[in-house]
């Protein structure tokens, strides 16, 4: 079993990450260590300059990511914690699988779609070819369990199919070089919406702070932005059927569900009959109630830099290691010839 998912140090980690991607990256680290298999957690720092960005804000990000997915329960003693540019194997290998990836498949990708928007031309190359840098990503270290939220299944499937192209294209049939990785995705949670709009994903790069619920939000803030989070004036459904057409009370209910560990059914036999007036103070505890010792170990732990790179040197240096056989094998496999 092999665990591996990154999570770009761009803007701060909000709540979708968090019930779409953290929670799981920690209950696999824990299977993949009782399975004697390894957990790889990535900062996608080399997805980061994509898009405009600031460099001074990439690195102070970068270990502000490290804090927060440590407050998380990320164990840098038992996942390989780490930054993509101290692995130069990362943008090798996605290199070496352009040759592979194929334009239309970028094409046809969401995300290009979506951050593009109206402006394709003006995109950086990166922007474009960024699903191929996150299929090296997780072929480099033969993954099998990729824990990711729902936006991003489409780039596994992309990986996937890179994976299947090559080992078809370059490997003998008994012995393919790449392993297929499988996404897992949280059955609840895999989408958490932003508090704004009931249609858009929450996001780090969506410029309203109202949109999302950070990590690091301290109570008043949490309880400010539920208590403004857009709704309708009907009280709740005590049926799940109720929630169809209405987006926004959808994912207040998903979010609520997602923290207490009930399902949405379950949330609306409770408070199925109550108006947001009653509901969204309930929602706003509970979120306190779960975020509040993740932002205590976040201040603690954010001041001390020192450690923070400590952490990510050892994890490099131990995924630079694993990283070695596949890298060497893939050179081999195109026919490139090295000392
Ligand atoms: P950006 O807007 O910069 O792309 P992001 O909020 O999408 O940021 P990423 O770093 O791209 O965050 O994604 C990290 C992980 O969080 C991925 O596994 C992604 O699927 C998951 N994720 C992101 N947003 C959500 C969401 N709204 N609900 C559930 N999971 C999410
Ligand atoms: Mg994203």
């Amino acid at each position: 079993m092999r665990v591996v998912s990154g999570i770009q140090p761009t803007g701060k980690p909000h709540l979708g990450n968090y019930l779409g991607a953290i929670v799981n990256y920690v209950k696999l680290q824990d299977e993949a260590n009782a399975a004697g298999g390894e957990c790889f957690i990535f900062l996608a720092d080399l997805h980061a300059i994509s898009q405009p960005h600031d460099p001074a804000e990439l690195t102070r990000n970068t270990r502000e990511m490290v804090a927060t997915l440590v407050a998380c329960g990320v164990d840098p003693a038992r996942t390989i914690l780490f930054n993509q540019a101290q692995v130069p194997a990362h943008a090798e290998l996605q290199w070496l699988l352009n040759g592979t990836a194929r334009m239309g498949w970028l094409n046809r990708m969401t995300q290009w779609k979506d951050k593009a928007g109206k402006n394709r031309e003006g995109q950086s190359v990166a922007l474009f070819t960024y699903p191929v840098l996150q299929a090296a990503d997780v072929l480099l270290y033969q993954a099998t369990h990729v824990p990711v939220g729902e936006d991003q299944k489409q780039h596994l499937e992309l990986a996937r199919d890179i994976a299947q192209k090559f080992n078809n294209d370059f490997c003998a049939e008994d012995a393919p070089l790449f392993t297929l990785p499988e996404p897992y995705i949280p059955p609840a949670a895999a989408r958490i919406m932003s508090l704004r709009d009931g249609t858009a994903k929450m996001s780090k790069s969506d410029p309203s702070d109202m949109s999302r619920i950070s990590l690091t939000d301290d109570a008043d803030t949490i309880m400010k932005k539920v208590k403004k989070a857009k709704t309708d004036p009907e009280p709740l459904p005590s049926e799940e059927e109720g929630l169809e057409e209405r987006a926004e009370a959808r994912n207040l209910v998903g979010i609520y569900a997602a923290l207490s560990g009930k399902t949405s059914a379950q949330v609306l036999a409770e408070h199925g009959g109550q108006g947001f007036g009653a509901f969204k103070p309930a929602l706003g505890e509970l979120l306190v109630e779960t975020l509040a010792p993740i932002n205590a170990r976040f201040v603690e732990l954010k001041g001390d830099e020192e450690a923070l790179d400590a952490i990510l040197a050892r994890g490099a240096a131990q995924a630079r290691e694993r990283g070695i056989p596949t890298l060497d094998a893939v050179y081999k496999a195109l026919g490139l010839v090295r000392g």
